[in-house]
C-alpha cells in the first residue's frame, strides 16, 4: 500500500514517517509525484483543512494521501493561534517570528494562566478526493517564557508538556527526543488512531 503525505514541511514528515515505519505502508512525499500545488488554508477548522489538503493532493496524484493541519491553542488567547499558527507574525512558516509574537503577547500573563493544547487534524483522501478518514490529536501543556532544548520546530522550543503520568511530564517538546515527542504528541495521537486504521482497512484504488 502507498500513500502519500501532502505536506512540503520536512519536519512533519520526518515525524509522520518515523510513526508509520513499522507498518505496511510506503510513504510518498510530494517530490516522488513530482510536486504539488501549494493549498490556500482558508478554512476555520484544522479538520476542514486537512480535508481541502488531502484532497487536492489525492486528485493531483491520484492516489490515496494523507494531509496533517495542525497548530497551537492558547487558552488565554481565546485557542488562538489556531488555525493561523503557521502564520501568526504575518509571513506563513516564521517560526521565530511567530515565537516572539507569542511571547510578547503573554508577557504579562502568570504561569498559571500560560496553558496551551497543541491540535493535529489528519485526513485521509481516497484517489478520487473524497475523505475516508479523519483523526485527531491533542496535547496539553504550557508555554514557557524561555526556550527550553534544541529541537526546533515550531512552537515547541516554548511548549512544557503538563499532562500528568508520563515519562515526559514536566518537559519542554524541544527537549525530547523524537520517539519522546511522538508518544505523547498532538501528531504521535492522531498517527496512533491512523495506525489502527490501517490495520484493518486497505487502501483500494
Ligand atoms: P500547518 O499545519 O501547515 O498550518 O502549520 C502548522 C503550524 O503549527 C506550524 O507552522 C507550526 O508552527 C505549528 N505546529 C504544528 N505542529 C507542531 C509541532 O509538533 N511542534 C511545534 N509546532 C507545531
Amino acid at each position: 500500500m502507498e500513500l502519500l503525505i501532502a505536506s512540503g514541511n520536512p519536519k512533519k514528515l520526518a515525524e509522520i514517517e518515523l510513526y508509520l515505519s513499522e507498518t505496511e505502508v510506503s510513504l510518498l512525499a510530494p517530490s516522488d509525484v513530482g510536486g504539488l500545488p501549494e493549498v490556500e488554508e482558508d478554512k476555520l477548522t484544522f479538520a476542514e483543512n486537512a480535508d481541502k489538503k488531502a484532497a487536492s493532493g489525492a486528485m493531483e496524484s491520484g492516489r490515496w494521501t494523507l494531509a496533517d493541519d495542525s497548530g497551537l491553542e492558547v487558552d488565554h488567547l481565546g485557542g488562538a493561534p489556531g488555525v493561523r499558527s503557521a502564520r501568526f507574525a504575518g509571513v506563513h512558516g516564521d517560526d521565530e517570528a511567530n515565537n516572539q509574537r507569542l511571547l510578547a503577547e503573554l508577557s504579562e500573563v502568570e504561569d498559571a494562566a500560560r496553558g496551551a493544547q497543541f491540535i493535529c487534524a489528519l485526513s485521509l483522501a481516497r484517489p478520487d478526493g473524497s475523505i475516508a478518514a479523519r483523526f485527531e490529536g491533542k496535547a496539553r501543556g504550557r508555554i514557557l517564557r524561555e526556550r527550553r532544548g534544541d529541537r526546533d520546530f515550531g512552537y515547541d522550543p516554548y511548549f512544557l508538556f503538563t499532562e500528568e503520568g508520563y515519562p515526559q511530564t514536566g518537559r519542554g517538546f524541544a527537549e525530547l527526543n523524537p520517539e519522546e515527542k511522538s508518544g505523547v504528541s498532538h501528531r504521535g495521537r492522531a498517527l496512533e488512531l491512523l495506525r489502527e486504521y490501517l490495520m484493518t482497512a486497505t487502501l483500494e484504488a
